[in-house]
């Protein structure tokens, strides 16, 4: 009988691709995945560190885990437990220490390795750890039909950042910044456009410095391509959605996450060109106030950020922007804030993702007085919110009468008549409609637009 695995993902869209490859790579060693814990032989837990206290979270899970799900189970023949993601690569062997249950810990730059270390545990080791490191790493490269969602695929463009800013821990749980070569991504893209895929998103930490700062280390050959390629000019973020655009044949790209000081007006022009690249830029501010941005390291000015909006905004294309603030860093005064309220205003964001500051292990702000009160955070967190609120309403009304396209992702979990889908713009659009439609990229009229999503009928051809 094959082993079984159960996997639980946790994070970005990044984690759910990670999970992905981690589940490519126990298939091929034979297991087969499990959607109960109950029948598992391996429990991964697949984790994230943006949201706080993450490591304790993995504890808590898996005692919940134990005590609902395992409860009849007794104690040898429970499952082994393992760890993977973020809170892996940061706590490593820590996570041994302090949950005796935890066998597994997988860093982000191992899961080509996960077949090894399952063999170390079946063959009588106790525990099995690899957080190895390395800038020469080797892309997990996934085979095309192993995809979790059946019209959305994630391919991998850059693993790890260089950046270093003084709130983030990514450097130091993804490692430096490494670009996969663009002749395997597009290879990727037109695989996936041949089996029917209607849409791939191209994910890295920070996208748009594709080939400017992480050469490829895989072999001297591959470089050499990688330069030469890069004195032609042709190897940049704008230069790849070129190439996946016009070769992959696939109807919808996205992108995601762009890194403002890397973002410039040459991707809009691509995107503007391409009919099959997507209209929606995530582009994180964190900050309006220069001083906060200094002081979070990013490198840019709230005058760089607004032109870079400016410069969306010349599109053709009506794009839709999002992003990430977070309130109450450090030092963060009354005045900085009314800064990041002001920005909202400015830039019209379509979503905003907030987040109250709190210190992770090893980065540089960690070490700066936490000087906000929680009170203030939660004020700040509220006051920030109620304006995104208001600000988004009247960008989801800008879409009621009109006509959109819509790709259909499945039943709406809201209403079982209904269907939902994104937009190419990244909104969620519910309407009623059959489901022979799930797959296809349909027109729909919008009719109502909610806080978080639009509602309308099927145009039918
Ligand atoms: S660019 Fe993004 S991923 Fe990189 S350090 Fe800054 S916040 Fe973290």
């Amino acid at each position: 009988m094959k082993k079984k695995f159960y996997l639980e993902t946790y994070g970005c869209q990044m984690n759910v691709h990670d999970s992905e490859k981690a589940s490519f790579a126990l298939s091929a060693a034979g297991y087969e995945p499990t959607s109960d814990p109950v029948d598992a032989d391996l429990i991964l837990l697949n984790t994230c560190m943006v949201r706080e206290k993450a490591a304790r979270k993995v504890y808590a899970r898996i005692g919940e885990i134990k005590n609902r799900s395992l409860r009849n189970i007794e104690k040898d023949s429970l499952p082994i437990f393992g760890v993977m993601g973020c809170v892996a690569q940061a706590e490593a062997d820590r996570l041994f220490e302090r949950s005796r249950d935890i066998k597994l810990v997988l860093g982000t730059q191992a899961i080509a390795r996960l077949p090894k270390l399952m063999e170390q545990l079946e063959g009588g080791f106790p525990r099995a750890i690899d957080v190895r490191l390395s800038k020469e790493a080797e892309f997990f490269e996934l085979d095309c039909n192993v995809r979790q969602t059946k019209h959305i695929a994630y391919i991998t463009i850059t693993e790890g950042c260089n950046k270093f800013c003084s709130f983030c821990i990514v450097p130091f749980t993804r490692g430096r910044e490494r670009s996969r070569p663009a002749d395997r991504i597009v290879a990727e893209a037109t695989g996936l456009g041949r089996i029917g895929y209607q849409e791939v998103q191209l994910l890295g930490q920070n996208v748009n410095s594709y080939g400017l700062s992480g050469r490829y280390h895989g072999n001297l050959d591959s470089l050499i391509d990688e330069i030469d390629e890069r004195d032609n000019g042709e190897i940049t973020f704008a230069r790849l959605l070129e190439r996946v655009a016009t070769e992959s044949g696939v109807p919808r790209i996205k992108f995601t996450t762009s890194y403002p000081r890397d973002f410039d007006e040459k991707i809009v022009n691509v995107i503007d060109d391409h009919q099959n690249l997507c209209e929606w830029i995530h582009l994180p501010a964190q900050s309006g106030s220069d001083r906060v941005l200094r002081a979070m390291r990013r490198g840019y000015s709230r005058n760089d950020y607004t032109e870079k909006i400016a410069a969306i905004k010349r599109a053709r294309k009506d794009f839709a922007i999002t992003g990430d603030m977070i309130v109450g860093f450090p030092g963060e005064t009354e005045e900085d804030f009314s800064e990041t309220m002001s920005l909202i205003v400015e830039v019209e964001y379509d979503g905003l993702y907030i987040f109250k500051y709190s210190p992770r292990p090893r980065t540089p702000a960690a070490a700066y007085p936490d000087s906000i009160p929680e009170e203030v955070k939660i004020d700040r967190f509220l006051r920030l919110q109620e304006l995104q609120d208001h600000v988004q309403k009247s960008r989801y009304s800008r879409y009621l009468g009109r006509s959109v396209e819509v790709l259909v992702e499945g039943k709406s979990l809201r209403s079982a008549s209904d269907l939902s889908g994104h937009t190419r713009c990244h909104k969620v659009v519910n309407f009623p409609g059959s489901e022979d439609i799930i797959g296809k990229v349909v027109d729909v009229k919008i009719t109502d637009a909610k806080q978080h999503s639009l509602y309308g009928t099927l145009i039918e051809e």
